[in-house]
């Protein structure tokens, strides 16, 4: 306890500014998806939010978060009652007053009351899994909502005064033609929201849809995914929505902070730079001083450890600071910026120009990266190799 005070507010340095929970239920689980959720049983809801609380209560004197990130999962599935115990437990901790507080949601889960009593506990961002806007395609992934869901669920956020929405949209899902992509994305733009996830469907091992492809009932065509998402790099900077990192847009350029758009995830950047997080539910990791953990992937024992005093870390690993600083060069190579070597001296105590000097020099000579007297990018072609890019740099 004593070790665990020194980290509090009267050191700053020592503090963990990024805070994520894990909500891990869903009404229904859609055929693409590998995160840690399933629907909940009886009572199960209650329970685990209380679990939650007693997790924040142990490390809460560690935390000050700028930025929280509630993500699932379907937070939205909790009812406005379950909300409320959720949020004054946060307040009881000390825990609100982020600079950014983000709120994942499906459709079809939001009511007028909820989406108040969230922006009245200082919820100033919403991020709402649309994925599409064409109805077939909604049932194909087994969504549980249709289009018209999707509107009905923004216009509930905009009329109560949310000022920062993004939505999600998946690219690449079978029988989703270039034709129903670009209808799609023209009703996003048309919706002007802040800012705009898009994800090529990827098969995930243990997915319906990953069995559907091994056993040829559903085939990649990689030529018409490349041209979904160049068609969307187009239009969304058409539409004043600026690429910030490989799948994130955002508005709002005339604003700039070191090249990234005012309305970018502030909360998803910092894990892009490295910066320390916490996270708690089940399933959630975060990283500290050179140490990662990560919770119990299980929501009952998660909830047994936690009643019984018990911490619910079931992993703790000490990451070599050479290591940490290679995962976080490819973190930040995904973002448009890539890095200032001045940044990532800063941020790792490594120069990168230094110790990756061949595998910068490789990405350039392919076209893939450019690089200054000051930092390190990579090309347009370069970003749609970004995940085989980052890979060179992890050590
Ligand atoms: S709603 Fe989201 S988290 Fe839940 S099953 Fe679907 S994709 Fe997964």
């Amino acid at each position: 306890m004593q070790a665990e005070n020194k980290f509090s507010a009267e050191n700053p340095i020592k503090t963990v500014r990024s805070l994520y929970i894990h909500i891990p239920f869903c009404a229904k689980k859609c055929i693409y998806c590998a995160f840690f959720s399933a629907p909940p049983s009886e009572n199960q809801i209650e329970q685990y939010c209380q679990c939650l609380l007693i997790e924040l209560e142990m490390v809460a004197e560690t935390l000050k978060p700028q930025t929280i990130f509630i993500g699932g999962g379907t937070p939205s599935l909790l009812n406005t009652e379950q909300w409320k115990k959720l949020l004054k437990g946060l307040e009881r901790l000390n825990l609100l007053g982020a600079e950014e507080f983000t709120i994942e949601c499906n459709p079809a889960t939001v009511s007028d009351y909820k989406a108040r009593l969230w922006l009245d506990y200082g919820v100033n961002r919403i991020s709402i899994g649309v994925q599409s806007f064409d109805d077939d395609i909604l049932k194909l992934l087994g969504r549980i909502h249709n289009k018209q869901t999707a509107l009905n669920t923004y216009e509930t956020f905009r009329k109560t005064g949310f000022e920062n929405i993004n939505i999600d949209l998946i690219f690449g899902a079978p029988g989703q033609t270039l034709d129903l992509w670009q209808k799609t994305i023209q009703e996003a733009f048309s919706l002007q929201t802040e800012h705009l996830s898009c994800y090529e469907l990827t098969p995930e091992e243990d997915t319906e849809y990953f069995k559907s492809l091994n056993s040829g009932n559903n085939t990649v065509d990689e030529e018409l995914v490349s041209a979904m998402y160049d068609e969307l790099v187009e239009k969304a900077y058409e539409n004043g929505l600026f690429r910030y990192e490989v799948s994130n847009f955002a508005r709002d350029k005339s604003n700039v902070d070191n090249g990234i758009p005012s309305f970018a995830c502030k909360h998803n950047v910092n894990y892009w730079r490295g910066k320390w997080y916490y996270g708690a539910g089940a399933s959630a990791s975060g990283f500290k001083d050179g140490i990662r953990t990560r919770n119990v992937s299980n929501t009952e024992l998660y909830c047994q450890l936690l009643k019984s005093g018990k911490s619910p870390v079931e992993e703790i690993d000490k990451i070599p600071p050479l290591s940490r600083a290679g995962e976080i060069a490819a973190f930040g190579l995904r973002m448009d910026v890539g890095w200032g070597y001045a940044e990532f001296l800063n941020a790792t105590g490594f120069d990168l120009r230094t110790h990756w000097q061949k595998e910068m020099v490789r990405l350039i000579g392919l076209g893939y990266a450019v690089g200054d007297e000051k930092s390190f990018r990579l090309t347009p072609i370069g970003l749609r190799f970004a995940d085989w890019a980052g890979e060179l740099f992890i050590r």
